[in-house]
């Protein structure tokens, strides 16, 4: 039998989720919100597409193996899910947000008996309980950034990534309950059952997450200064020195660089009297 994983249909996370297993090197068509699951050409996976919010209890009731979903989501849920790898996108937090100019800049200003409009309803009450303010939660389903407008609630918690929703509807950010992503989890007795085959899925996906924030450099430099080029490109195991034919003055080196030194290592290579140096992406890497 497949493994079965579980991706998000539509919304924020959906793409991203996509475009990893596919470079990955999992061939997925993105069906779109219609498709409901596909078989990956090249390996025994099938792969669902549904909502955020159910992947988390399918995974848990073990429906699927895995699945990716956000943190928050998980959280709110409460069950019981092994989380294998934070995949670095889809960050947000769940924040307490208040209308501006009504004199509350912190949790303690919030009067007892306001109404707090939320889709996050479970975490919301484990906050103020644990801050010891007793708020009416009221459960909505979306656009909780209108609530206070139309006189529903007196404030939301909701989650916040840029914060232009917030500043748009003249809303002020006063505390962060949980910081979320986007999460790789799976059922814990899939874990137990097909542990090989799940951490080899698991490891395809975190080596193209791993890669993203490197380069692969190579360049042509000159003998003299190969010591001084070792000193700041360490590469993994070293960089990979090779001969050029006909050169005994110039050699060639390979060296995986991570994405935020390139920009140094680029203007040090050339004072060192580099040429023909080239940066490429990589899309994979496997230790
Ligand atoms: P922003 O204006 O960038 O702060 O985004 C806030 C809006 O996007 C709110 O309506 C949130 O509910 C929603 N949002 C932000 N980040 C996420 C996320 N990672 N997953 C789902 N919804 C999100």
């Amino acid at each position: 039998m497949s493994i079965k994983l579980a991706v998000p249909n539509k919304g924020r996370l959906n793409e991203r989720s996509i475009e990893i297993l596919n470079q990955a090197g999992l061939e997925i068509e993105d069906g779109g919100e219609r498709k409901l699951y596909a078989n990956v050409k090249n390996g025994d996976l099938s792969v669902m597409f549904l909502r955020a919010q159910d992947i988390v209890r399918f995974v848990h009731k073990g429906a699927v193996d895995m699945g990716i979903t956000g943190w928050d989501l998980v959280l709110e849920s409460g069950l019981d899910v092994h989380k294998l790898q934070d995949m670095g996108f889809g960050r947000c937090r769940l924040s307490v947000a208040v209308p501006e100019g009504r004199g509350m800049d912190s949790v303690e200003d919030i009067p007892d008996g306001s109404i707090v409009a939320t889709s996050f309803p479970n975490m919301t009450q484990r906050f103020f309980e644990k801050q010891g303010k007793k708020v009416d939660i009221t459960t909505i389903s979306g656009a909780a950034e209108v609530t206070p407008y139309l006189g529903v609630a007196n404030l939301i918690v909701d989650l916040v990534s840029s914060g232009s929703t917030l500043k748009t509807n003249h809303l002020k950010e006063i505390a962060v309950i949980a910081q979320s992503q986007a999460v790789l989890v799976a059922n814990r007795e899939a874990m137990k059952a097909r542990g090989t085959e799940i951490e080899e899925l698991a490891s395809a996906i975190i080596s193209v997450l791993d890669a993203e924030g490197k380069r692969y450099l190579m360049a042509d430099v000159p003998v003299t200064s190969l010591d001084e080029v070792r000193s700041f490109l360490p590469g993994i195991a070293g960089p990979t020195v090779m001969n050029i034919m006909g050169r005994d003055d110039v050699v060639a080196i390979h060296v995986v660089v991570d994405k935020t030194a390139i920009y140094n290592s680029v203007n040090r290579l050339k004072r060192l009297g580099a040429t023909g140096i080239l940066i490429m992406p990589i899309d994979r890497m496997v230790p």
